[in-house]
């Protein structure tokens, strides 16, 4: 079983409103048709609304996030930090109850990305490391790929 970024189901979830473009993954419009997948937005499952300020992992990792060491802020500021390890809980939980051990997720997000995200100072520049969940879910194990290696 997959746990999969909810956006890239074809779910209106993003910061910005949108959905991702579902119908470029073919193997992700399988694995729902095969009851294989399991969707989750970490972001939303943590309180935050749609659609959002966009946000960025700043002062370390997001491992340091989750050991309260480093934090998420908004572009406006403010400190989304708890939303971001709650929902990643929360989505961890749902993956184990669905006895996911493999995942999908959005590139370069602060929670879903699996190889990249950004620098943390909104001006675009990307930077080696995972999102939050990216981070949980490979810390319990899992195989996490991104949607870019699809
Ligand atoms: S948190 Fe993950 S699932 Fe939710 S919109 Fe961002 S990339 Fe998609």
């Amino acid at each position: 079983m997959y746990i999969i970024s909810s956006c890239l189901c074809g779910n209106a979830c993003r910061y910005n409103g949108s959905a991702g473009e579902i119908a470029r993954y073919p193997r992700i419009r399988e694995l729902l048709a095969q009851g294989m997948a399991v969707p989750v937005c970490p972001e939303a499952l943590g309180g935050l609304p749609v659609p959002r300020p966009p946000a960025e992992i700043t002062g370390g990792t997001a491992a340091d996030v989750l050991k309260g060491q480093a934090k998420v802020v908004n572009i406006n500021g403010n400190d989304v930090t708890r939303n971001y390890v709650e929902g990643a809980r929360k989505a961890l939980e749902i993956a184990l109850q669905a006895g996911c051990t493999k995942a999908i997720l959005k590139e370069r997000s602060p929670a879903c990305g699996v190889r990249a995200v950004y620098d943390g100072k909104f001006n675009k520049h990307v930077v080696p490391g995972d999102g939050v969940f990216a981070a949980l879910l490979k810390a319990h194990g899992f195989t996490v790929l991104s949607d870019e290696e699809l």
